[in-house]
């Protein structure tokens, strides 16, 4: 069984890896593979005119580089050619490989991302993995995961970290939301869509949009809390959903890092909005209707409507649940109080 937030049993379409499938003009996707259960990741490749720029580039796992190698060898290119790389948050699936690629790349080839995104990928995926993976066990066990679950947590955040290899720091240049991007003959607003990790950048014009996974049209983004980042993350995405549907345009092409372009951006947001709206509310009844409150975990069990909740679906959907309850405390719906160092979810 898969939680919704799971792409396996619908797989956006048959996906060749590293196959690069013109989507427009001067515009291409390629899926890279990945050994999750969620098998695919979008790199976007753009040649609006003049520059080449790739978008997002895969997990650092040898079959992804190799798809990706693949996709600029099929349109006769090199690293070398690429004239701007983007990245548009700091998940393993979207900037894995960069420490990889960013010693072929030209030296004046700038590799963009959000700043305060950029900071949030060397403080999470730097020197401080294992400081991070013990916070991950700490912050489980206290929200009611057994001892063994909470390191298998801490074991699965080390496990994705080793996707990833980062470039040296000063190799990446940043950007901020509001800047306006040029990639030939196009130009992009950038945009801060918070919510699936803190500071997940978008780009946008009439024509595309570059939604990285801030919108997925089949599934719903994970959006999970972690303590000292986004306090109030589930608040923080739907209020980026109005932002991006905000951005839209008759037309326009929705650009996702999981799947295939969509056009309904202003429809797939509100249902997004909508499933947030709806999980609060199961969130709510479930504390509501327990005596003595309870732990995220158990309030995981109950608005997944999961008995059993195992590895990376518990980690998931534990993050999910603490997403919301946390909403709650920052509403004024929800408190907690604290037994022998495990949280319990009251209502208000
Ligand atoms: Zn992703």
């Amino acid at each position: 069984m898969q939680l919704d937030f799971d792409d396996t049993q619908r797989p956006a379409d048959k996906e060749i890896a590293g196959i690069p499938v013109k989507i427009a003009e001067g515009l291409w996707r390629a899926a890279l593979p990945m050994p999750f259960p969620l098998k695919w990741v979008n790199t976007y490749i753009a040649h609006f005119g003049s520059e080449w720029c790739l978008i997002d580039c895969g997990l650092n796992w040898r079959e992804s580089r190799d798809a990706l190698t693949l996709a600029l060898r099929s349109l006769e290119l090199d690293y070398s050619d690429l004239d701007a790389v983007y990245l548009t948050h700091a998940h393993p699936d979207h900037i894995g490989a960069i420490g990889k690629i960013a010693p072929k790349l030209r030296i004046d080839t700038p590799i963009y991302m959000l700043a305060s995104e950029l900071e949030y990928m060397y403080r999470v995926w730097g020197e401080d993995r294992e400081k991070n993976a013990q916070m991950v066990i700490e912050l489980h066990t206290k929200h009611g995961m057994t001892e063994d679950m909470a390191k298998f947590s801490g074991a699965g955040f080390l496990l994705l970290a080793q996707f990833i290899a980062l470039a040296p720091r000063e190799r990446l240049t940043p950007i901020y939301e509001g800047d306006v991007i040029h990639m030939g003959s196009e130009s992009f607003l950038i945009t801060a869509a918070p919510g699936h990790s803190p500071w997940h950048m978008v780009f946008s014009n009439d024509r595309f949009f570059f939604i990285g996974d801030h919108i997925l049209e089949r599934i719903s983004p994970n959006v999970s809390y972690y303590p000292d980042t986004d306090p109030n993350p589930v608040q923080s995405h739907i209020d980026s959903l109005a932002k991006a549907a905000g951005l839209g345009h008759t037309g326009q092409m929705i650009l996702p890092g999981h799947g295939a372009p969509f056009v309904k951006l202003e429809e797939r947001a509100h249902e997004l909005q909508e499933s947030h709206l709806r999980r609060y509310a199961s969130t709510l009844q479930a504390i509501a209707q327990s005596d003595k409150g309870l732990t995220g975990m158990e309030t995981a069990h109950i608005i997944f409507r999961r008995r059993e909740l195992e590895g990376t679906d518990a980690q998931l959907a534990m993050g999910e649940a603490l997403a919301h309850l946390e909403r709650g405390r920052t509403l004024g719906e929800v408190s907690f109080r604290e037994e022998d160092g495990v949280v319990y979810y009251v209502p208000r």
